[in-house]
């Protein structure tokens, strides 16, 4: 097997920018299982595959695709940096 085939062309880590519940799951087994949501102008539900990594937070699944689509993960490392548009920073808080 040729490993320098694999070089990655982009960074393939990801982040959760907004940690409010949601973990990251290996789907263990065949049961079917359907993502959450679906993907523009598709009228099914995309069926979760054995061995797939996907989020899921309460009884939310979401493909990798969808969750990035949605916001709820991120490959932008400096996610953290950028100011939250939920609420405002306080003054302590920018000292950190
Ligand atoms: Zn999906």
């Amino acid at each position: 097997m040729d490993f320098v085939s694999h070089d990655l062309t982009r960074d393939m880590r990801l982040y959760v920018p907004h940690n409010d519940g949601w973990e990251a799951v290996v789907k263990p087994n065949a049961v079917k299982e359907y993502c959450y949501y679906r993907n523009p102008g598709e009228e099914h539900f995309h069926l979760l595959q054995t061995g797939e990594l996907y989020v899921t937070r309460g009884s939310e699944k979401v493909c990798l695709n969808c969750a990035i689509r949605q916001g709820i993960l991120t490959d932008n490392r400096q996610h953290w940096q950028e100011p939250k548009k939920s609420r405002k920073v306080s003054e302590d808080e920018k000292l950190i």
